[in-house]
């Protein structure tokens, strides 16, 4: 038999999801086996394998025990401490064992909330695993986070117990974290009864609360060789929240099912990573984001692979790293981000090869637009295919991609490729309410039932879940990404931005995007960001921030005045004059969220002369510091 299409694939699953989903169903342990496959009478609340019982945990780890107990499940590395630990499945298993153990003497049972807020070390990934055995539902916050945003998650997911380090290391430097959730607590309406902190050492002075903090070292030492049994959870029970990253605004909790998670999951290790058992991942996100949660903790595993959990940077001891990694583990996926590779991209390109490489089968990037250069530059360096996905917090998995483990399609650069099995993707002229045609832009919506894996609803908020995202057409509900696409004759998807970053000129609705694509093909820019400000006669006007690779030809104002009319003069060439930015601001570093991803809100606002809002999750301060600096001396 011929092998099966990707579009034949993907039309299967949209026609027949019950019998495709079904089948996808086997790649999981069933405790006890689903009902129905797609409960759909309340829509757009969809409830995937009604019915069936089953854990995360005992899918990620116990299944193993039988064919792969000495197989390394976990590879812990960290270039912060110097600290490397390899687990296997049996001393995963035990060690999981032994924190749930521990979450159960301090009263956590099935739908208790536990916050983790943790640097990247093992004991992370072990909480995580336990909450799903126990059936405790976690919510991973991002160890950068202040104290602020963690008190909000704090109430509004009401957690029993949290988990904590006494610290972090960052770039050498001890970052504290016990501190933060003691102020989060002081701060936060309902606290937590506990607070369980793994010691590393790191913070010599970390204050204790008598009779709330709890030392896990202890307390585990207490349990000793616990066994606890697997919760078998039914299909749609709550495995986590995460909140989304909150660079439009306020975090939605992101609630996801177990069952249909799972089932998602493992799926795509097979369609579209790529994935054997036997095999090791590295994927070099953070546990606090989406793709930490399924592509560190819980699809590898599912899959078999062993799972590289690393604390560092990208570019220390050097910019070899992970290519260092890559060779040592033998991995043969790895999955991260357009915005790492940038931080890539400006160190010396001998790193990149000087490492034995052949393990390496592909490379995947998600979070942010991949640009040509970037795709181009990373792909030719390490030899290796990259791959473009698409998707969000609230989907847990690919939206958009290619399916190489179904079929093999030429890529397209900038492009993200085909919507994925499940996924009834289509982009909507908002106006109208109509499918555009090839070549047209729209929101990209897509119609439900979502597939599983997707977000069942918002954290105690169904009718926040409702109204937020599915309020794109008038006369029916239809899941809107908020992102603004394209797709062209041959089928392909290209992403141009945020529905809010789209610019309208004159009546020309322009993505931001488009216009940094753009500029980022000027020779000496490195980076850049676009925002629309508003302009009595236009309506609004495109603002460039252009990061230039080499800042030292910007001797004096008139080099910095044909540098911009140059940049300027690229946009005209490309996109016509009705693209061309007013003006084009030159800065070393632009303001990104600690996912990487840029906050024109902040930007834009800076730029109309309003309040930056909500920088919580800012990376680096002086980015807006940059931003205002340069604006400011427009106005001398
Ligand atoms: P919030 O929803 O709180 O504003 P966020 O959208 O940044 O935060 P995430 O869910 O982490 O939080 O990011 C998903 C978004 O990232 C997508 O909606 C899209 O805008 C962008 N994105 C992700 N992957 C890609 C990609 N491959 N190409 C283009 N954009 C992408
Ligand atoms: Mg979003």
């Amino acid at each position: 038999m011929a092998a099966e299409t990707v579009k034949h694939f993907h039309e299967r699953s949209i026609s027949n999801p019950d019998f495709f989903w079904s089948e996808q169903a086997q790649l999981i342990h069933w405790e006890k086996h689903f009902e129905q496959v797609l409960d759909y009478s309340k829509p757009p609340f969809a409830r995937w394998f009604v019915g069936g019982k089953t854990n995360l945990c005992y899918n990620a780890i116990d299944r193993h025990l039988k064919d792969r107990p000495d197989q390394n499940a976990l590879i812990y590395i960290s270039t912060e401490t110097g600290v490397e630990k390899n687990y296997t499945f049996r001393e995963l298993h035990a060690e999981v064992n032994r924190f749930a153990a521990v979450l159960k003497s301090l009263g956590v049972g099935k739908g208790d909330r536990v916050i983790i807020y943790m640097p990247m070390i093992p004991e992370a990934a072990f909480a995580m695993y336990a909450c799903a055995r126990i059936g405790a539902i976690h919510s991973v916050v991002f160890g950068g986070f202040a104290s602020q945003s963690l008190a909000t998650r704090i109430d509004d997911a009401k957690p029993k117990v949290m988990v904590t380090a006494d610290a972090g290391m960052r770039g050498g430097k001890s970052v504290p974290y016990k501190h933060l959730v003691d102020e989060a607590c002081s701060l936060a309406q309902m606290p937590p009864k506990n607070v369980l902190i793994i010691n590393r050492g790191l913070d010599a002075g970390m204050p204790i609360t008598a009779g709330r903090d709890v030392d896990y070292a202890t307390a585990s030492n207490a349990v000793g060789e616990a066994q606890v049994a697997v919760e078998w959870l039914e299909s749609s029970d709550p495995s986590y929240i995460l909140y989304t990253s909150g660079t439009t605004g306020k975090p939605k909790g992101v609630q996801r099912d177990t069952g249909g998670y799972a089932v998602a999951l493992a799926a795509s290790m097979k369609h579209i990573y790529c994935g054997n058992a036997g095999e090791a991942m590295f994927t070099t996100s953070d546990i606090g984001w989406v793709v930490g949660h399924s592509y560190i903790i819980y699809a590898p595993l599912l899959a078999g692979m062993a799972t590289i959990l690393y604390e560092g940077l990208p570019i220390r001891p050097d910019a070899g790293i992970w290519w260092k990694i890559v060779e040592q583990h033998k991995v043969s996926v790895m999955f991260s981000s357009p915005t790492a590779v940038r931080v890539l991209k400006k160190q010396d390109p001998k790193y990149l090869s000087q490492y034995n490489l052949k393990s390496l089968r592909y490379l995947f990037l998600a979070g942010e637009p991949l640009d040509e250069p970037t795709a181009k530059w990373i792909s030719d360096s390490l030899g290796v295919p990259v791959v473009d996905n698409y998707w969000q917090t609230e989907t847990g998995w690919p939206i958009l991609s290619a399916m190489l483990g179904v079929e093999n399609t030429p890529r397209k650069y900038g492009s993200p490729s085909f919507p994925v099995y499940g996924f009834n993707v289509a982009l909507f002229d908002e106006s109208t309410g109509l499918e555009v045609e090839a070549d047209q832009k729209g929101v990209l919506g897509i119609v439900p039932p979502l597939p599983p894996g997707c977000l069942s609803t918002v954290w105690g908020d169904d009718a926040r879940f409702v109204s937020t995202y599915f309020s794109l057409l008038k006369d029916r509900k239809v899941y809107s990404s908020f992102d603004w696409g394209i797709r062209d004759h041959d089928g392909y998807y290209f992403i141009l931005g945020r529905t809010d970053d789209v610019i309208n000129v004159a009546g020309h609705r322009l993505g931001t995007r488009e216009i940094e694509e753009a500029i980022s093909g000027h020779a000496n820019i490195a980076e850049v960001a676009v925002v629309g400000i508003e302009d009595k006669l236009k309506g609004q006007v495109p603002v460039a921030f252009a990061v230039p690779k080499n800042a030292s030809l910007l001797v004096d104002a008139a080099a910095h005045r044909a540098f911009e009319k140059e940049v300027m003069d690229t946009v005209d060439k490309i996109l016509g004059a009705i693209a061309r930015p007013a003006r084009v601001y030159f800065v070393t570093l632009l303001p990104k969220t600690r996912s990487g991803k840029l906050l024109r809100r902040s930007i834009q606002a800076l730029a109309e002369g309003r309040d930056p809002g909500d920088l919580t999750t800012l990376d680096d301060a002086t980015s807006l510091q940059q931003i205002r600096a340069a604006l400011e001396q427009d106005l001398r």
